[in-house]
């Protein structure tokens, strides 16, 4: 049970982590506390130098310490100890997490850093269980597909859960063998120079986890550009994810991974527990206020069930408990910034302008910080900013539907598939809408993702390319060789 903490009495580590040293930079971007707008920190603005600096040693330190040719098995100790010391340090870390970012203290602790350490253990145990392959040839052949790390993976994380963002990156990259060099969010950089502190603590040698702060369009675009990365695996919106394909078709072609934005539908269908579907779509919206990729942001609803409904997830939206991401008890989010907070209003007014209503919230909360009410609003036009893009706010949008096959209709969105909810009591309606749904992971009866880190997660459509996540995650992280020997 982590516990309520004073936020001006936490060191921030803050600087690029290269090789074993702490870089400190003086340029930098300003920081906002999002629980009272505070000015707390800065982070550095690493340039090209810093970026080439980074790669090297990463390069460099596959060279020296071998870790990508050591016995698998090897990795996998050396990778469980570092999840050991992230749950030994859990408190801490969850303090960086919250200060910075919008998880409030009891969930990063308990979810956010223990995911990140059981993320590290799954894929440190598939580093000596995945590998190539003999294949079928005639007798005077023997042929094998073998299976290789890359080198240095170069890797781009959002600020909406900042430290499981680093473990989706980190923990199949190294367990498969490569370095790699990541570069988070300016907004949420604490918690993983602190984790990277820690893998060489573990074991890890020195100047195989590398990270270098900065923004997307110097740091971000030098990084994916350089041309020792030879792999990149990005997180954040679909704007960006667009501007770094072009980026590296444009540089040096090379594999990529694009885990981006959503616009999920909730679809609940008459025979579902309208309660339990009320708890789940809640708390989808809810949870970091509605800033999560996978944010159930669209209900479709049948129409004979809409009014009951509404009642039952107003008063679950309206249960939260907004405060201060330092104080134990809360848990309700500010979003991350002044910036953010104010794009959710011009959202939210020009769909009530054009007619929407809002049945809750519509505005920010009276009080210090960036916390916007829970909101839900019907009568949304159709190509209302509120109902095709991703708000990244706690705002659900309400649509009822007459029978199956508009559900479906509703459901697809022209640019985003990340993710879907069904809820249903009917086995085989549900199945129905499993088939249909275009989206890359679809929950029944229940909303968002469990500690099942086996489930590959990643989008259709212009949600993204490839997975993080399970065994692919794994396996992105690695290259294929075919060999044919003559015998
Ligand atoms: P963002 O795209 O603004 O930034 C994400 C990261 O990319 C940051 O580190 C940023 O500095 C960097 N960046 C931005 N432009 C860049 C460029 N041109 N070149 C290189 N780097 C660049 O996203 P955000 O606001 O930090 O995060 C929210 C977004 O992330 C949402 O769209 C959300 O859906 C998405 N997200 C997706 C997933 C997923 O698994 N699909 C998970 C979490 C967040």
């Amino acid at each position: 049970m982590a516990s309520s903490f004073k936020p001006e009495l936490v060191e921030m580590p803050i600087g690029h982590w290269i090789g074993d040293r702490l870089i400190i930079d003086s340029s930098g971007i300003e920081l906002q506390r999002p629980s009272d707008g505070i000015n707390y920190a800065s982070c550095p603005l690493g340039g090209p130098e810093i970026v080439d600096q980074a790669v090297s040693t990463a390069k460099a330190a596959l060279k020296t310490s071998g870790w990508g040719m050591r016995r698998p098995r090897e990795r996998t100790e050396v990778m469980h100890r570092w999840a050991d010391f992230i749950v030994a340090e859990g408190e801490k870390i969850g303090q960086l997490e919250s200060i910075s970012s919008s998880r409030p203290i009891a969930q990063s602790v308990s979810i956010d850093v223990a995911v990140t350490a059981e993320q590290i253990r799954f894929f440190a145990e598939m580093a000596d269980k995945e590998g190539g392959d003999v294949v079928p040839t005639d007798g005077n052949h023997l042929g094998m597909i073998l299976s290789e790390p890359y080198g240095v993976v170069g890797a781009i994380t959002p600020w909406n859960v900042p430290v499981s963002m680093a473990g989706w990156k980190m923990a199949p990259a190294l367990a498969a063998g490569n370095a790699i060099v990541l570069k988070p969010s300016e907004l949420t950089p604490f918690s993983t120079i602190y984790i990277a502190q820690l893998a060489i603590k573990a074991g890890i040698p020195a100047g195989i986890v590398n990270v270098v702060l900065g923004d997307g369009m110097t740091t971000g675009a030098s990084l994916i550009a350089h041309s020792d990365i030879a792999k990149v695996s990005f997180t954040g919106s679909t704007l960006a994810g667009g501007a770094i394909m072009k980026k590296i078709a444009s540089t040096q072609i090379k594999p990529m991974t694009l885990e981006l934005g959503g616009k999920s539908p909730q679809i609940v269908f008459p025979s579902a527990d309208l309660k339990v579907a009320a708890r789940c779509i809640a708390g989808s919206i809810m949870l970091n206020a509605g800033q999560t990729c996978v944010a159930g942001t669209r209900l479709i609803i049948d129409q004979r069930v809409s009014g009951e409904f509404m009642g039952l997830l107003a008063a679950a939206m309206t249960s939260y408990h907004a405060g201060p991401t330092w104080d134990a008890t809360s848990n309700y989010s500010p979003v991350i910034s002044a910036h953010q907070i104010a794009r959710i209003e011009t959202i939210v007014d020009a769909a009530v302008s054009e007619g929407a209503e809002a049945i809750i919230g519509g505005k920010r909360m009276d009080r210090d910080g960036y916390f916007y009410e829970p909101t839900i609003l019907s009568g949304v036009e159709k190509d209302s900013p509120a109902l095709v893009e991703e708000i990244f706010g706690p705002v659900i949008t309400v649509q009822t539907f007459g029978d199956e096959e508009e559900a479906f209709e509703l459901s697809d969105h022209p640019t985003y598939g990340l993710a879907a909810g069904v809820f249903s009591k009917d086995l085989s309606q549900a199945m129905r809408a499993v088939k249909r749904v275009e989206a890359g992971t679809v929950w029944v009866n229940r909303y968002g993702r469990s500690r099942d880190h086996i489930l590959p997660t990643g989008g259709y459509k212009a949600s993204g390319i490839g997975k993080d996540l399970g065994k692919e995650a794994y396996k992105s992280n690695r290259r294929l060789k075919s060999v044919l020997i003559e015998i």
